[in-house]
């Protein structure tokens, strides 16, 4: 059945989720379709925040009957892509928030609104550290579907690859379990293809056994940019997997609450992880660069979580990515000449983070995201606060990523891309086929939503 009268279909819904629903013509809905990007302006045709599976499978199988499309969002971090939304129930995840730690097993698992932090923080009480990423409240598995890089990622790969069981409600609304011998074709496709085969109502991955890393910060002036980028990338071409790190010019905002240290000023930093004991030796080159300031020491695994200090309110942004497969002098030259002194950028940052070691192996089980080539990972952005400062800081990083051109590698890093991009692109030809079979025989009405489409 399709829709013929949208208002009063939509009225039907209110009996699910408990009432927690927000249509267009309620006083909560302009809250309710917020995304944490705040530049995204999502109008979807209703919000909705079931609680547990089965009020996940009431909504689906209510959008099928009307026709309409769901799209599951934990926090809208990657709310850009998804595009209009006029015919499709926004399902948010915020009501699914429970997290379990198998300590014995070491295994995690994450109901489908849980943000990291509260995954990180339950790991760390039985000594086990959990794979995310740089933001604390990016969404646990929003983050796991499309790949997962964060500060171990060079020793353990994408946290998608240590993904051990997903639990989703497919588009004909059947409560689903895959792992590696329930529908393993299915559990490849989600570890890597997003949020296309329906909506994961929790994920279980692996927890490791880290209480401590040697972390922190280098801080340099940015009239320092070509020389340590220089540098860094280098050394971090052929650094060992036990460290990874980001480089990054930044031009930080003088806002009161940031430190002293940073607030207001344009700098460069370096910061990562070691893991292990040889943390002094791995970073000395870098350390020859004298930094400012320096904070590498050793400090509990959990503090990760907040060491890229991303922001944690909602906040307008727009960026560009890129895969970069060679570093070369005059690459560093465009990076420093668009994005450092001088430049008159609107960027607030253009970072590379440190690609290669386990995020370029394949590993036995891996799924539709196996590996990416490419030893660094461009990622360039800023404040979008209104259509002209949105539009400066995309002609500024389209530019940069323009002038990188002949040392990107093909594809796109689909957690960092924040726009609609051609996601074939992204996998081999072998593989994108394979997930779109997969796709046809769990989805074949396209229900499902997702930001990065196959
Ligand atoms: C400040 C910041 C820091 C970041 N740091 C890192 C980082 O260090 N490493 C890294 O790899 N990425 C990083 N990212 C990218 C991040 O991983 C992606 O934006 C990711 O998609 C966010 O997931 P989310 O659930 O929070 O976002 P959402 O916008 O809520 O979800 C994104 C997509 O995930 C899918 N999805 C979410 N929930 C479900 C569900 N229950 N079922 C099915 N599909 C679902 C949907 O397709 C949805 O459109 C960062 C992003 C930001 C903005």
């Amino acid at each position: 059945m399709t829709i013929i009268d949208p208002a009063r279909d939509l009225e039907d819904l209110r009996s699910l989720c408990g009432g927690a629903v927000a249509l267009p013509t309620d006083d909560g809905y302009d809250s309710a379709r917020q995304a944490f990007n705040l530049a995204v302006d999502q109008r979807p045709a209703a919000v909705v925040y079931p609680c547990n599976a089965q009020e996940v499978a009431a909504v689906v199988a209510f959008a099928r009957s009307r026709g309409l499309r769901v799209a599951p969002q934990a926090t809208g971090h990657n709310a850009g892509p998804l595009g209009g939304l006029e015919r499709t129930i926004l399902l948010k995840t915020s009501g699914m928030h429970a997290v379990r730690i198998d300590a014995e097993r070491r295994i995690g698992r994450a109901e489908a609104g849980v943000l990291w932090e509260d995954v990180v923080d339950a790991a760390a009480a039985h000594g086990l550290y959990a794979l995310h990423g740089s933001s604390p409240d990016v969404g646990v598995v929003g983050y796991s579907l499309g790949g997962g890089m964060g500060w171990l990622a060079r020793s353990h790969g994408f946290q998608t690859n240590n993904v051990t069981a997903i639990e989703l409600v497919t588009a004909d609304g059947a409560l689903v379990r895959t792992d590696r011998e329930n529908d393993p074709e299915l559990f490849w496709a989600l570890r890597g293809g997003g949020g296309n085969f329906g909506i994961v109502t929790a994920i279980e991955f692996k927890l490791f056994p880290i209480t401590e890393v040697y972390a922190g910060f280098m801080l340099w002036d940015w009239t320092h940019a070509e020389r340590v980028l220089s540098a860094w990338g280098e050394w971090g071409a052929g650094a060992p997997d036990e460290v990874t790190t980001s480089f990054r010019i930044l031009q930080i905002p003088p806002l009161p609450e940031l430190p002293e240290v940073i607030r207001g000023r344009q700098i460069v930093m370096i910061n990562g992880a070691v893991q292990g004991d040889d943390g002094e030796s791995i970073l000395a080159p870098l350390r020859a660069l004298e930094p400012e300031l320096d904070t590498f020491a050793n400090v509990p695994a959990a503090s990760l979580v907040r060491l890229h200090m991303d922001p944690e309110e909602p906040v307008p942004f727009t960026s560009e990515s890129a895969l970069i497969a060679e570093l070369t002098p005059a690459a560093i030259r465009a990076i420093v000449k668009l994005a450092g002194p001088g430049s008159n950028s609107p960027l607030l940052m253009a970072e590379l983070r440190q690609g290669g070691g386990a995020l370029s192996r394949v590993t036995p089980g891996h799924g539709a995201l196996a590996k990416i080539d490419a030893p660094f990972i461009f990622f360039a952005g800023g404040m979008a606060i209104d259509a002209d400062m949105e539009a400066a800081v995309l002609a500024q990083a389209g530019h940069l990523k323009a002038a990188l051109e002949p040392w990107t590698a093909p594809g796109h890093y689909l957690n960092f891309a924040e726009h609609q991009v051609d996601t074939s692109e992204s996998f081999g030809a072998f593989t994108y086929r394979r997930l779109q079979a997969v796709k046809a025989r769990v989805d074949p009405h396209n229900v499902i939503h997702a930001n990065h489409s196959l």
